[in-house]
C-alpha cells in the first residue's frame, strides 16, 4: 500500500492549467467525480475537475475496494450492473493489472436463519433484474469456508461481485480523464458558485474564476457546506468508518466475505483489509444535530452499532466552529483532506470476531490502520439530480457506503445528465426534493 492513505504531504500530481471557462466543473475528485468527468469528455464537454486536496485523498481511496450488486437497493442495483461493464472496460482499456480487479465474489453469511431469511428476500426481489446471486446452504457454507468454528445458518454468494484497489485505482482512472482531456487540479479549492440571473455561469476558486453553465457536485462529506450558502439544503451526516490492512492470511476465502460483527476481503498483497460489521461513530455537530430527526429511524435501526460523539473535530465539515458562510478563503481550504482518527476499539473487536471464526487466521497482525468519513442521507441512498431552482447545477452525493463500486455507472447517468439526454435508469428514487416534499422515509429494500 505504498503512498497510502493519501495526506497533505502526498505530492501534487494532478496540476493541469485551468481555463478562462468550460463546458462543465465538477467539484471533488473522488471516484464520482473522476468518472463523471470520463464520460462527459467522451460525449464532447470541455471538462475541469477541482480537487481541494488530492485526487481519491477521502472517501474514495479509504474505502474497503467491493463493488457489490449483493444486497443492493433497488434502485441502485441496475446502475451498479452498468457499472461492472465500465469496470470490465477501464479495465481492458488500461490494462497491466492497474486497477486491482477481481471478479472473486461476495458472501454474506448469517448466523440466523432470521438473517437468513432477510436475504432470501432481498433475492427474490432483486432476480428479476437479472443478478446471479445465490442462497447457499449450510452444508455448502462449511465448503465455501473451510475451517470456519462457526456454524452459519446458510449465505447469499453472488459470483459476479468483485473489488479493485481503491488507492490506486482512482488516481489510474484520473489519468485516463486527463488522456481524453479533462483537465485536474488537485490543491485547488472550489469556494463558491457564480449565480448570474437566477443560473450557474461559473465557479469561484481559489486559483480564480472559471466561467461555466454546468456544474456537479461531487464533494462527499462537503457538498452539505458547499450547497447551502445557494439555499440547496441537503439533510447529509457523515460517519467515520475504521478499516485495517493485516499481514497475509492464507486459504481464506478469496472475495470479499461478512458475517455482520466483521467484513473482510483478500488484497492484492495477500493481507486483508479487515472492518468492523456495522460499527461506526457519529460526531455531532450543528448540521448533525438539527438533522437528528430526521434520522431518528435510521439510528433506531442501527442505534446499537452508533457510537455517538459529542464534539465534531475541528476543521471538519460539521465542526462546531466551522464557519458556513465566508469571503475569500474557505473552510476548503483549512482541512486539505479529511483524515479522522480510526476507532482502535471497533477494530479490535472485529479482529477479534474473525479470530474466532477462523482459528487459522490467528494472530492477526494490523499493518495500517485508517479511517474514512462515509456521507450518507436518511434514506441511505444519493441524490443525483438537478436542482430545478438553480439551473446548471448538478448533485451527486451521498453516496453512503456504496459510491465507490457504483462509481463509473452513476458517473455516466451525470454524464448524459449534464448533455441533456436520456440517462436510462429511473432515478426518481434519487430525487433532490424527496427531502422536503412530505415523502416519507423510504428505506428500501436494501440489506
Ligand atoms: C471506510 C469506508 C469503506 C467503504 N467501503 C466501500 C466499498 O467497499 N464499496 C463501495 O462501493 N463503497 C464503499 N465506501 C463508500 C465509498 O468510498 C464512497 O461512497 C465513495 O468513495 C464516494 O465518492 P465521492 O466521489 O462521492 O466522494 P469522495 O471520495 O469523498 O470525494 C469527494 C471529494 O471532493 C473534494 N471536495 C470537497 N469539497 C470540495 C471543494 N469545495 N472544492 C474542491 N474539492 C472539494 C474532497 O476533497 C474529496 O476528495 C466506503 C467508504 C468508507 C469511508
Amino acid at each position: 500500500m505504498t503512498g497510502f492513505p493519501i495526506t497533505p504531504a502526498s505530492p501534487v500530481v494532478f496540476a493541469d492549467a485551468l481555463p478562462a471557462s468550460c463546458d462543465l466543473v465538477i467539484v471533488g475528485a473522488g471516484i464520482i467525480g473522476i468518472c463523471a468527468a470520463i464520460f462527459a469528455a467522451d460525449r464532447g464537454l470541455k471538462v475541469v475537475v477541482c480537487e481541494k486536496g488530492r485526487v481519491a485523498g477521502e472517501q474514495s481511496s479509504r474505502n474497503w475496494g467491493w463493488i457489490r450488486q449483493q444486497g443492493r437497493d433497488l434502485g441502485e442495483l441496475p446502475i451498479v450492473m452498468e457499472a461492472i461493464g465500465h469496470w470490465r472496460a477501464f479495465e481492458a482499456e488500461l490494462g497491466d493489472d492497474t486497477l486491482g480487479l477481481r471478479w472473486t465474489g461476495i458472501l454474506k453469511a448469517s448466523r440466523t436463519e432470521t438473517h437468513l431469511a432477510r436475504s432470501a428476500e432481498w433475492l427474490r426481489l432483486a432476480k428479476p433484474f437479472g443478478v446471479d446471486t445465490r442462497m447457499v446452504s449450510r452444508a455448502e457454507m462449511r465448503d465455501m469456508v473451510p475451517g470456519a468454528a462457526v456454524d452459519y445458518a446458510g449465505g447469499v454468494f453472488t459470483p459476479s461481485d468483485g473489488r479493485a484497489e481503491p488507492w490506486v485505482a482512482v488516481s489510474a482512472l484520473a489519468r485516463l480523464a486527463q488522456a481524453r482531456g479533462v483537465a485536474i487540479r488537485e490543491a485547488c479549492a472550489v469556494r463558491g458558485l457564480e449565480v448570474s440571473g437566477g443560473q450557474i455561469s461559473g465557479v469561484d476558486t481559489e486559483r480564480g474564476r472559471i466561467g461555466t453553465p454546468q456544474v456537479i457536485v461531487a464533494a462527499g462529506a462537503w457538498s452539505r457546506l458547499f450547497l447551502a450558502p445557494y439555499g440547496v439544503h441537503i439533510p447529509q451526516l457523515s460517519v467515520l468508518s475504521s478499516v485495517a490492512s493485516t499481514d497475509p492470511v492464507p486459504g481464506l476465502f478469496a472475495g470479499g466475505f461478512s458475517d455482520g460483527d466483521y467484513a473482510f476481503r483478500t488484497r492484492a498483497d495477500g493481507g486483508l483489509t479487515l472492518a468492523p460489521g456495522s460499527e461506526h461513530d457519529v460526531f455531532i455537530g450543528p448540521d448533525a444535530f438539527a438533522s437528528l430527526f430526521r434520522y431518528m429511524s435510521t439510528l433506531r435501526q442501527d442505534f446499537r452499532s452508533t457510537h455517538f460523539r459529542p464534539w465534531a473535530p475541528r476543521g471538519f465539515p460539521d465542526g462546531w466552529t466551522t464557519p458556513r458562510r465566508w469571503t475569500g478563503e474557505s473552510p476548503f481550504e483549512a482541512l486539505r483532506i479529511l483524515s479522522p482518527r480510526p476507532n482502535m476499539a471497533t477494530l479490535n473487536r472485529a479482529r477479534v470476531a474473525l479470530e474466532r471464526a477462523f482459528p487459522q487466521a490467528g494472530p492477526l497482525r494490523f499493518r495500517t490502520v485508517w479511517a474514512g468519513m462515509i456521507d450518507t442521507l436518511p434514506d441511505v441512498v444519493p441524490v443525483i439530480d438537478r436542482v430545478a431552482a438553480l439551473p446548471g447545477l448538478i448533485l451527486a452525493t451521498g453516496m453512503a457506503g456504496h459510491g465507490f463500486g457504483i462509481g463509473p455507472g452513476v458517473g455516466r447517468v451525470l454524464a448524459d445528465m449534464a448533455m441533456g439526454q436520456p440517462v436510462g435508469h429511473d432515478l426518481s428514487r434519487f430525487r433532490f426534493v424527496r427531502f422536503s416534499d412530505g415523502s416519507p422515509v423510504d428505506f428500501g429494500a436494501a440489506l
